[in-house]
């Protein structure tokens, strides 16, 4: 928990959000600026500001991350047409918010490059 971390106080409550699935490691949330039909951030529990401060030992949660991504397309149906995951970091990739966040898209066609 970080105290100025807008991510944190989502996963704590204290900042509302319209959750979609939270485990003892993840937490996932609708985006409030959706670009897709489907835009969900799937974030650990655990403040990590950027994916260049994760440890060893977040492994296994990294590894639970996507695998929510995953699950939720499935549930969502888009899971076998396709979707993009997507981890900005700093400011080059247009990272807003400094607590490592998975977005999840669905629900339309993506283009590459993503600009
Ligand atoms: P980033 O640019 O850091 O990869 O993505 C940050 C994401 O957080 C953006 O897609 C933005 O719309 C979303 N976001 C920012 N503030 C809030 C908020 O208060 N609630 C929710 N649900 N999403 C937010
Ligand atoms: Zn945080």
């Amino acid at each position: 928990m970080s105290k100025d971390c807008l991510f944190c106080k989502i996963i704590e409550g204290t900042i509302p959000s319209r959750k979609v699935l939270e485990d003892e490691h993840v937490f996932a949330f609708e985006d409030i600026s959706p670009q897709a039909p489907t835009h969900i951030l799937i974030v650990p529990r655990r403040h990590v500001a950027t994916t260049n401060d994760l440890d060893p030992a977040d492994d296994a949660i990294v590894g639970k991350m996507v695998r929510a991504a995953a699950r939720i397309a499935a549930e969502r149906g888009f899971a076998d047409k396709g979707y993009r995951l997507v981890f900005n970091c700093n400011m080059a990739a247009g990272q807003a918010v400094y607590h490592i966040h998975l977005h999840l898209l669905g629900g339309r066609t993506f283009t590459w490059p993503p600009g």
